[in-house]
């Protein structure tokens, strides 16, 4: 007989195939099912990207195009990489401080895998993204989830991190703008997080996913712009989400030379890098992030506002998000606090998805997530059957 691994058999059920289960369920009984819960940009990838892309896979002058990424790379985009980190943050960054990734997702687990030995523990900040738990589990490691509470502007308190974890922990993970919770981070607290990095001889790994997708002027920091940063922290970046660019995987580690370093070596040990020609688009999006993030975020802010005021109208006590391309919001009293009974109901009795609270960890039960990354038909339906409902 064939098994599986007791690690597959340690993993949480994956949210969204739960969420998926039960919206088969309530369209096979005849209910017409609109669906706000993923995160995953419905926008098209701005047209100059896509040329650079359709150009670098047709160029007969790059008799390297289909070859492996990490055996012929792409210079252009580590060094777009550093280009970025300058012009946007003014932090230079060195060669060996640069890995090129398949996403963060694919990244997250790598540096893992990297990094943390069997029994060691890596603390996740809670509500937080899944994933970060899921590399602890495929390197043997366990999670403490750290919770970050509304009453602690969703920062982490790291004077309530037990003496014990703060040995044994190799690694802390922190997203700023946050999904789920859209909460930003200012620089002071980003210092305190250097400090118990340096203090407590913890990685402090930065999920910097969000960093354009922000709204009403704000511009989100990076962790590397602290003195010091790179001696203990490393910084995941996306094009993800940031330039509507889910499906190309591709993104950047940078900061700390040893963590970028077990970052690679994983990498070049299971995936052989990106294509060529993704890599040039990359560098390209990068390169002109200027020019095609403030079209992508007006959409955004647009649908921000339609959902907000829709809520608020009806009760809702939410504040506008400066960040993220979700809004993060309490369930009404009457589920008292259960985001489950709540996602459920709104799905079979109005036909709308959005993703309980609980799925983030215990920390975010009594809240619910709306994507922004449904086309503005979409939300104002859902918006308004939510409205209905909660009445
Ligand atoms: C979407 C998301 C990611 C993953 O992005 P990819 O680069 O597409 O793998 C990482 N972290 C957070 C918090 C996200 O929401």
């Amino acid at each position: 007989m064939i098994t599986i691994a007791e690690r597959l058999q340690k993993l949480p059920p994956y949210l969204f195939v739960d969420i998926r289960q039960k919206m088969q369920a309530a369209q096979a009984r005849g209910v017409d099912v609109i669906s706000l819960g993923i995160g995953d940009p419905d926008i098209p990838t701005p047209d100059s990207v896509v040329e650079s892309l359709t150009h670098a896979i047709q160029n007969p002058k790059d008799p390297d195009r289909h070859r492996y990424g990490c055996d012929s790379p792409v210079d252009d985009f580590p060094q777009a990489v550093c280009d970025f980190y300058q012009h946007r943050y003014g932090v230079p960054l060195s060669d060996d401080q640069v890995a090129i990734t398949l996403g963060s997702k694919d990244a997250i687990v790598k540096l893992a895998l990297g990094i943390l030995n069997p029994g060691d523990i890596g603390i996740a900040a809670s509500p937080g993204y899944p994933t970060y738990n899921i590399g602890h589990v495929f390197a043997s490691a366990t999670t403490y989830y750290a919770p970050i509470l509304r009453k602690n502007n969703f920062y982490v308190d790291f004077d309530a991190i037990p003496d014990e974890i703060k040995r044994l922990a190799k690694v802390l993970w922190i997203n700023y703008p946050n999904n789920p919770t859209t909460a930003t981070a200012d620089l002071d607290f980003f210092q305190r997080a250097v400090e118990f990095g340096r203090q407590n001889n913890i990685l402090i790994a930065h999920d910097n996913a969000y960093s354009e997708n922000t709204y009403d002027g704000y511009r989100s920091p990076s962790i590397l712009q602290v003195d010091g940063a790179a001696e203990v922290a490393v910084e995941f970046f996306s094009l993800s989400k940031a330039f509507n660019m889910t499906g190309w995987r591709l993104g950047f580690v940078v900061g700390n030379p040893t963590a970028v370093n077990a970052v690679k070596t994983v990498k070049d040990n299971i995936d052989n890098g990106s294509l060529r020609a993704l890599q040039f688009a990359g560098a390209k999006a990068l390169s002109i992030t200027d020019e095609i993030t403030p079209p992508i975020n007006a959409v955004y802010q647009r649908r921000r506002d339609m959902v907000v005021d829709a809520l608020t109208d009806s009760g809702w006590d939410i504040e506008k998000p400066k960040a993220t391309i979700y809004i993060w919001a309490p369930v009404p009293q009457r589920f008292n606090g259960s985001s489950r009974a709540f996602a459920t109901a709104l799905l079979e009795e109005v036909g709308v998805v959005v993703t309980p609270g609980l799925g983030y960890g215990q920390w975010s039960e009594g809240y619910f997530r709306i994507s922004l990354t449904y086309p503005d038909s979409v939300i104002d339906e859902a918006i308004s059957r939510i409205r209905d409902f909660a009445h």
